[in-house]
């Protein structure tokens, strides 16, 4: 089976239309819009998987000797699904708490990757066995934090969210209890505004510690000056854009320059009602990404009324911090393009908008599916593909037309009425 999509997220830009190769769980992307190559790859797919080699050997050298044909390679058109829409590899979600929301919900609503923050790890655990109808999960286990310290008497940790650590040499253990765990990062509480935080002596341990095992450090920091604690310390990753200080210049570039990622959580300050600490996180994001640090997008989801999903208003705050076109699509689709794609895949039933203004609108319609889904996907969705794709070409067309008129707002690329059309 070979699909047609009107575009293909590839970690830098959208390219297409593009065929691609379905075999059984994966996706192989072929060489744009070149059924030759498609067929070509399918049966190179379809050769190298041994629970189909047997039953598709026939096939498959069928196709690999047309292929050497250019003119007589093409695939009959009853094999391509002209799908449309947009694809992506994976959509992540950088810090969630999936205990506090519901996972299935998440990768219904386009999340196919979803890293939890923070949980007690016997539980925590058990997201690791992979569910179909959830995104791929991964966790840090435990917060590690300091005698008493944050969360230990936060409403939304049950007991066992947080491992306190006294010193130093109990570092190691913390470490290796959330690594046992299935933890693929270590996260620390830095939390001053709600008790005692780990001295330096400690923050150094738990570094040191999980970067000797393999794993990241993620830190949560809050209060005046644990920033340029985590920084200092060698913290690989902030689990919220700074939001309780203004951080100066010399700060942020160090941070972006040491190779740091912010995990972005704009939405949470508000709500869709902008705090003082909204203000402050966008403006340190702004600085950060302007020092070419890197920014990830992340809800905190668990904390508050947020979008169980692609949520629109983190995307259009991280937006607001600067991050536009492509350098805001890298920050939930990823920055590169696997060479298989799947099980897991993110669909947009229309192409990209026009104007990068509807990015976040538009990236929230997306809808977490199994590659094998795609080529069931109803003929009423690919219908209302269809006619998306239609709507985003005329909505081009008018942005075109009306480019000195900034007033004119441009059509929405996203079809709402149920029309139907004929397919072209
Ligand atoms: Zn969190």
């Amino acid at each position: 089976m070979i699909l047609r999509v009107d575009a293909l997220w590839t970690g830098d830009r959208f390219t297409g239309p593009t065929l691609i190769a379905l075999d059984g769980e994966r996706l192989v992307v072929t060489s744009g819009e070149d059924a030759a190559s498609a067929a070509h790859a399918a049966s190179t797919a379809h050769a190298a998987s041994t629970a189909h080699a047997a039953s598709t050997a026939h096939v498959a050298s069928t196709a690999h000797a047309a292929s050497a044909d250019p003119g007589a390679s093409a695939p009959p058109v009853a094999d391509i699904l002209s799908l449309g829409g947009t694809l992506f590899p994976s959509l992540t979600d950088h810090h969630t708490h999936l205990s506090l929301s519901d996972p299935t919900a998440l990768f219904r609503g386009g999340i196919t990757d979803a890293v939890d923050l923070g949980w007690v790890p016997s539980v925590a655990a058990t997201w690791l066995v992979d569910v179909r109808d959830r995104p791929a999960i991964a966790i840090a286990g435990a917060l590690l934090t300091a005698p008493g310290g944050y969360p230990v008497s936060a409403g939304w940790a049950p007991p066992g969210a947080a491992r306190e650590i006294g010193g130093p040499r109990e570092a190691g253990e913390a470490v290796r209890q959330q690594v046992m765990m299935g933890a693929s990062r270590i996260k620390v509480a830095l939390n001053s505004d709600a008790g005692e935080t780990v001295d330096n002596a400690t923050l150094s341990a738990i570094v040191e510690e999980s970067h000797a095992v393999g794993l990241p450090v993620v830190a949560h920091v809050q209060g005046a000056g644990q920033t340029a604690r985590a920084v200092h310390a060698g913290v690989d990753q902030l689990a919220h854009a700074p939001f309780t200080e203004r951080l100066d210049d010399a700060l942020v570039a160090e941070a972006a320059g040491a190779g740091m990622t912010w995990i972005s959580t704009l939405d949470i300050h508000g709500w869709g009602a902008p705090t003082a600490g909204f203000r402050i996180a966008i403006d340190n994001l702004r600085r950060f990404a302007e020092h070419g640090g890197r920014v990830l997008y992340g809800t905190d989801l668990g904390n508050g009324d947020l979008t169980v999903g692609v949520n629109a208003r983190e995307l259009t705050a991280i937006r607001q911090a600067g991050l536009d076109g492509p350098d805001l699509v890298r920050t939930i689709a990823g920055a590169s393009t696997p060479a298989h794609i799947g099980p897991r895949v993110a669909w947009i039933p229309s192409p990209p908008p026009a104007d990068s203004a509807h990015l976040p609108a538009w990236l929230a319609t997306a809808r977490g599916l199994h590659a094998a889904d795609l080529a069931t996907i109803d003929s009423a969705t690919i219908a209302l593909a269809a006619e998306a794709t239609t709507a985003a070409a005329a909505a081009t067309a008018a942005a075109a037309a009306a480019k000195t008129d900034l007033a004119t707002p441009a059509p929405t690329p996203i079809a709402s009425a149920p029309v139907r059309q004929e397919h072209p």
